[in-house]
């Protein structure tokens, strides 16, 4: 019995040290990879609900890793969070995404790029001041940038978000509540701060339009915005169900894959000039 249990051990000490050796490895790695550019902006269209046209689009994070190719936000965002590197991440996406971007609104192919930030960014007192500067260095007009913000740090520090989205609301950048429906649902911060739009989370999308209770709940959440005059983006709508609901329950614009999926800047581009053409 003794050894059986040392054995177990001594397996329990070899994965801990395997596991403290993989981050260890991918923080060295993500270290290296902001400076050389291998974290890249993808983008996801956001079409009106009204007629599938693309007015917009959401910057995703990727990671072109030169062994093990593109990684996805899970596979790196946390561990950022963790070891304070996700404002050098955000920087760099948000900076590549606008030089992107920027040319797609000044030909009008569309209004809107929005982009998240870490509610660890957001603790940063001069984040607001910051990023109006980095805008400015851009040639993305303020009003055609969205924030996509959550509601975790609004629960963190209220007086500090409310100094960060009243700053940046009187630039004209508008504010997103990303993930709507999965947290607290602050209702009192869309009453009480400057805030267009929500972002229903996908949790609730999908049982839309096939769980009546489902429906029900967004179709109030969609009236509730309504009466506040914040606009409604649906994400994570993968079947032509949920966009009928949806649309017929007066959401505003839309996002998924049923639609399309996030994509890189050539790819994106490409489809804008068609649409444009079509
Ligand atoms: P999010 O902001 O809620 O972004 C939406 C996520 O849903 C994206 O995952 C997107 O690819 C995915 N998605 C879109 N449509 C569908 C759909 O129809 N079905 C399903 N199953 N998924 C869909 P992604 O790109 O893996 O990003 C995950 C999260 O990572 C984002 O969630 C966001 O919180 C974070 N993130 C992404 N880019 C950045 C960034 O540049 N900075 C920071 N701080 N966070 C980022
Ligand atoms: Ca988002
Ligand atoms: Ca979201
Ligand atoms: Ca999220």
């Amino acid at each position: 019995v003794k050894l059986k249990g040392g054995r177990r051990w001594s397996a329990f000490d070899a994965e801990l040290r395997d596991e403290n050796e993989r981050r260890r490895t991918l923080e060295a790695e993500l270290r290296r990879a902001i400076p050389a550019g291998e974290i890249e902006p993808w983008f996801q269209p956001v079409v009106e609900a009204s007629d599938g046209r693309i007015v917009g689009v959401e910057v995703l994070a990727r990671w072109r890793h030169p062994e093990r190719g593109l990684l996805a936000p899970a596979a790196f965002v946390p561990i950022a969070e963790e070891l304070g590197l996700i404002g050098a991440i955000d920087e760099a996406v948000f900076e590549a995404a606008c030089a992107r971007a920027a040319p797609w609104v000044a030909e009008g192919l569309i209004e809107l790029v929005s982009c998240n930030v870490s509610p660890r960014d957001l603790l940063d007192p001069a984040f607001s001041r910051k990023l109006i500067g980095r805008l400015a260095k851009t040639e993305l007009p303020a009003t055609a940038l969205t924030v996509e913000i959550t509601e975790t740090f609004l629960l963190q520090d209220l007086a500090l978000a409310r100094r960060h989205i009243e700053r940046l609301a009187a630039k004209g950048v508008n504010i997103a509540l990303d993930d709507f429906g999965t947290g607290y649902s602050n209702l009192r911060a869309l009453m009480h701060l400057p805030i267009q739009t929500v972002k229903l989370d996908r949790s609730l999308i999908d049982d839309v339009g096939r769980d009546a209770r489902v429906s029900k709940l967004v179709g109030s959440m969609l009236h509730a915005a309504r009466a506040l005059g914040v606009s409604i983006v649906a994400e994570g709508v993968e079947h032509e169900a949920q966009a009928v609901f949806l649309r017929a329950a007066g959401c505003d614009r839309m996002q998924g894959y049923w639609f399309a999926r996030p994509m890189p800047g050539d790819d994106m581009e490409a489809r804008l000039r068609e649409g444009a053409q079509a």
